[in-house]
């Protein structure tokens, strides 16, 4: 079966989060880790998200990339293509946003896409096109000190505009607030009077299931992952789509464990609630970064040392002066590899000793653990919190995987995923 959906997702947490909407609007979706290689299958799934790893790369990596992913989701049937970026807009102006857009105007042949970070459940929301994020402007949130990608313009029609040669429009709330047929409108007479790109405003769900019935058939989409909630129904209205699929969870029965590399503080409240509960390991950088193999053994040797019958948790998460500590004795980045490394190396164990159950909290953590694995797909399941489902790798040995990003989730998160599991 051909797909409908297909996204480019410009890196792993923000394509799970994508995958995440689709699945909650009914829509089954597999998760691929790069562009596909041959052979991958997406089995039921209608709509196919390729994560990728491109958003502070340069414009032209970033825009090789996305090409290449845009080829293997034409192959597949993909009607309809959506790039996801984060919903602050993470960008710089040399940001790749605007380039990478471009290019898949140009590869779609078409003339004309939208640009939608709004994701009002976690309150990023645009007016006029200034982006807010948690109500204050995001020029004035967080955001502003973003080592990476600092955002010191709210409104996205400048921003993008320093990201493209082509002229960006704005269709503003007085307009998404009349519905899809005035703003699809819109979109009509911004693309007839020249303008490739056009900023939309939303500042609730409903104003993005709105626009979503107003991208019905525009072939390429740019935005946040609160851009596709409206999307599905599209596809069921016009017969390719049959049904409400409910998500399914992971069928791999087997051992738990759980693996912290996130530092957050709501990480540290998960680690700090479950400790409670089960055996956990502290791992300390510093007591095995001359030999840095030992750090994933020794772990692997409490692992086998512990009762078989409950679930374990392993974490490197530590308060802010502890890392601070870590990170002058041995270097950020060294600490930071160092962490993400052996974490890899004891997934690896995990998965040898029949550990089929993982949550991993921590998106570089995420990154590392399923790279570790051989990990090529994910079948997309329920949602356990806000923007975290339930996943199952597609390739043997089937995995059931929670991939939380460091902020995510309640203080109970990892006691309730694993309790929903069967
Ligand atoms: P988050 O989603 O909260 O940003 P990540 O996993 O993306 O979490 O990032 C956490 C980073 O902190 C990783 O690079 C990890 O290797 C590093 N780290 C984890 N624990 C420690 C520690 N105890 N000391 C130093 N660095 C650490």
């Amino acid at each position: 079966m051909s797909i409908l959906l297909g996204a480019i997702a410009d890196d792993f947490t923000g394509a799970t989060d994508l995958a995440n909407t689709l699945v909650g609007q009914g829509m089954q979706t597999v998760q691929s880790v790069g562009v596909p290689a041959d052979g991958f299958d997406p089995g039921e799934a209608r709509a196919v998200v390729v994560a990728l790893k491109f958003r502070t790369n340069p414009a032209e990596q970033a825009v090789a990339d996305a090409l290449a992913a845009l080829a293997w989701l034409q192959d597949q049937g993909a009607e309809q293509i959506i790039f996801k970026y984060c919903s602050t807009f993470d960008s710089t102006n040399d940001g790749n946003i605007g380039p990478v857009a471009d290019a898949l105007v140009d590869a779609l042949d078409t003339s004309f896409t939208i640009a939608c970070p709004a994701f009002p459940q976690n309150n990023r929301t645009i007016y006029n096109g200034y982006l807010f994020v948690d109500g204050v402007l995001l020029s004035e949130s967080g955001m502003k000190d973003h080592p990476l990608t600092p955002m010191t313009d709210a409104n996205l029609v400048r921003v993008l505009s320093r990201q493209t040669t082509y002229k960006v429009g704005l269709v503003d709330i007085n307009i998404v607030k009349q519905g899809s047929a005035a703003i699809r409108e819109q979109f009509n007479s911004l693309q007839s009077s020249g303008f490739r790109h056009a900023i939309v405003d939303a500042i609730n769900p409903a104003d993005l299931m709105s626009i979503g019935e107003a991208l019905d058939g525009m072939k390429l989409i740019t935005g946040g992952s609160g851009i596709a909630l409206g999307l599905p129904e599209n596809f069921r209205r016009t017969g390719g789509l049959s049904g409400n699929t409910d998500a399914i969870l992971p069928l791999a029965s087997g051992r738990s464990a759980v693996l912290a590399g996130s530092c957050s503080i709501t990480t540290r409240s998960q680690v700090a609630a479950a400790q409670l509960h089960w055996p956990s390991l502290s791992l300390d950088p510093c007591s095995f970064a001359d030999t840095p193999e030992r750090g994933a053994k020794e772990a692997l040797a409490w692992v086998d040392s512990q009762p078989s019958d409950a679930p374990v948790l392993i974490y490197s998460s530590a308060d802010p002066f502890v890392v601070a500590k870590v990170q002058k004795t041995l270097g950020r980045d060294k600490a930071g590899d160092l962490v993400e490394e052996t974490m890899g190396a004891i997934a690896q164990g995990l998965v040898d000793r029949g550990i089929r159950r993982l949550v991993v909290a921590g998106g570089e953590t995420s990154g590392s653990v399923v790279t570790a694995l051989g990990v090529t797909g994910l079948k997309i399941g329920p949602e356990i919190d806000p923007g975290v489902p339930w996943t199952e790798t597609i390739n043997e040995p089937h995995i059931a995987l929670a991939l939380k990003s460091g902020n995510f989730g309640a203080p109970d998160f990892f006691m309730k995923s694993l309790a929903m599991l069967p």
